[in-house]
């Protein structure tokens, strides 16, 4: 395990996540994270790029092949992005307006 900022291997426990999950911090920069399940880490570059795509409003499907993650990963990273503060848990995202 290192540091997903600076790649560092200094890393010390640091308490939970309100959902229970440990959560670590680098002793080398002061980066806090959480050790999420994705497999495939996706890098600031491919998460830039999709931002570009999500704007051209392209399917997520399509987005998913063009950057090579996969859709479920895509689809929780746009909930994320939209839908930050979720006051109900249960919005189910609506299709495209417009
Ligand atoms: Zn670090």
């Amino acid at each position: 395990m290192n540091c997903p900022k600076c790649k560092s291997v200094q890393i010390i426990k640091y308490g939970h996540t309100h959902y229970g999950k440990p959560r670590f911090r680098c002793q080398d920069c002061g980066r806090q994270f959480v050790l999420n399940a994705t497999r495939q880490p996706i890098d600031e570059p491919t998460r830039q790029l999709i931002d570009k795509l999500l704007l051209e409003r392209l399917a997520l499907a399509a987005i998913a092949r063009v950057t090579g993650v996969s859709e479920r990963w895509l689809q929780m990273y746009v909930f994320q992005k939209f839908y930050q503060t979720p006051k109900a848990i249960d919005v189910t995202p609506k299709k495209q307006v417009g």
